[in-house]
């Protein structure tokens, strides 16, 4: 009975879920209806609800991930051995995988001509919105028999966070009313992340409290009219739509499996010297203080910034010679918009063995972004307050900084703030040693 879940756990996607559920039914309460929710196995509730709302379909919207196209068979199988029917429904995509295909009818694997023919391929209807004004009557109200409260959070088995994130469909309203403002300077100012330069509504994408239709059209019409910021702004939301497709089409990377097999014959760091570089790169202890910063911001709120996860999956791949597999995981436990499309695709993008990905010979260089990115430490100072007070000549390099520069800083490296746990020159030569399996093809 997940409902005497022992012990409890703190997530914090768990917690937006509830939080955005509870807004949704408040809503419908005041129209006379509510949301009757419950907490279990799917193939199990499900039906029993429909079983007592004695209902003769049960509708609901698809996702392409292999795990959720598996519960959704087995919720759809067990419907129908109750005589019940389920239709399915395409909604969190602006285009569905097999809508965009080559002159050929097969999928893309390069972003750029996907792109040109997903543009092409585009009409009204698909950003037309699908959601009507609903008013007061015209709503089924919740059977008595039926309506309990929604179970709370601790009855679940987890404990409050402190949610940082706006839930809901205000949450998503008040993100999107503040980045529409911002949107025609998108792609001048989206790569700082000590500048409030993207739409943090990722999350809100990922568990649908707001539409991508609505974000989609609004992006579409700027772009019409030659605004820059919304034209990059619609190429990110294109992305998403890609990385789908690219997961419909291969359902083996749900196994781990690389897009490009042959760089599955990387030999990766192993044991327990492996175990201590991730568990400092989990921890933001690399001491590289932007892959440090950009930890800690996932640590402490569930996000991180693009440009911080590109540096980081590349730092731990390609400094530390950590399998990307393992960045993925922890991106997946600890991202609040994790989706396993964004994520895979982005974690092999950066180990060069995904679709269109970096070549691999194209490393990062983790002193050099930090002060082309984060050219005064704003956005280090802000999450490793232990280096706040270093002048911006030594915030990319503590390492480098003359003793009393640390010292009149509280700095003591390798003590409140670690020296760096890999010479970057050094370890880029492994890495090109270490991919030199993959030349060439
Ligand atoms: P904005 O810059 O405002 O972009 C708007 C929306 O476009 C995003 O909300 C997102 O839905 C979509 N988008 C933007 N960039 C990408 C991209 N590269 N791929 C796919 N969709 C994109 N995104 C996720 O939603 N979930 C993930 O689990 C995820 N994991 C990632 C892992 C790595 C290693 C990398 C490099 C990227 C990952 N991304 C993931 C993509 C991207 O970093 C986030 O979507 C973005 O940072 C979210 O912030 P935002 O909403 O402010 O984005």
């Amino acid at each position: 009975d997940p409902l005497l879940v022992q012990g409890l756990q703190a997530d914090r996607r768990v917690e937006f879920i509830h939080a955005s559920l509870l807004e949704l039914d408040g809503c419908l309460r005041a129209i006379d209806s509510g949301l009757i929710v419950r907490y279990g196995v799917p193939r199990v509730c499900i039906p029993a609800l429909a079983k007592a709302l004695e209902v003769d379909a049960v509708w609901a919207n698809r996702d392409d991930e292999p795990s959720a196209i598996a519960r959704d068979r087995s919720v759809e199988e067990a419907l129908r051995a109750d005589g019940c029917l389920f239709f399915s429904f395409y909604d969190h995509l602006i285009l569905p995988a097999h809508e965009v295909l080559t002159a050929l009818g097969k999928p893309f694997s390069v972003f750029t001509p996907y792109k040109n023919a997903w543009l092409r391929r585009l009409t009204p209807a698909h950003l037309a919105a699908r959601v009507v004004n609903i008013n007061a009557g015209q709503l089924a109200p919740v059977p008595i028999s039926l309506d309990q409260a929604i179970p709370s959070l601790a009855q679940m088995g987890f404990e409050a966070t402190q949610l940082l994130n706006p839930a809901g469909m205000s949450g998503a309203k008040k993100l999107l009313s503040d980045f529409v403002d911002r949107m025609d300077r998108y792609h001048i100012q989206r790569d700082y992340p000590g500048v409030r330069g993207v739409s943090y509504l990722s999350v809100h994408l990922r568990f649908g409290t707001i539409s991508i239709r609505t974000l989609a059209r609004l992006a579409h019409e700027r772009m019409l009219v030659g605004d820059a910021g919304a034209s990059t702004w619609l190429s990110e939301l294109i992305w998403r739509d890609f990385y789908f497709m690219i997961l419909h089409y291969h359902p083996r990377l749900a196994e781990g499996e690389a897009f490009k097999p042959i760089y599955d014959a990387i030999a990766w760091e192993q044991g327990e010297h492996a175990q201590t570089l991730f568990h400092a790169w989990c921890a933001g202890r690399t001491g590289y203080p932007l892959v440090d910063a950009a930890m800690c911001q996932l640590n402490q709120t569930g996000f991180m910034h693009n440009r911080l996860r590109m540096l980081v999956a590349s730092f731990l791949i390609k400094d530390l010679g950590i399998d990307w597999r393992w960045g993925e995981r922890y991106f997946a436990q600890q991202l609040n918009d994790f989706d396993f499309s964004a994520n895979n695709g982005g974690w092999q993008w950066a180990a060069s063995s995904g679709c269109d990905a970096q070549p691999y010979f194209r490393i990062f260089n983790p002193v050099t972004q930090s002060e082309k990115y984060d050219a005064q430490g704003k956005f280090i100072r802000r999450y490793v307050p232990v280096l706040a007070a270093l002048p911006d000549k030594w915030i990319h390099t503590p390492w480098c900084a003359p003793s009393e520069v640390l010292q009149s800083c509280a700095i003591t490296l390798g003590e409140n703030y670690p020296y760096p746990l890999v010479a970057h020159q050094m370890a880029r030569e492994q890495t090109l040693a270490r991919y030199a399996v993959v030349k060439g093809k």
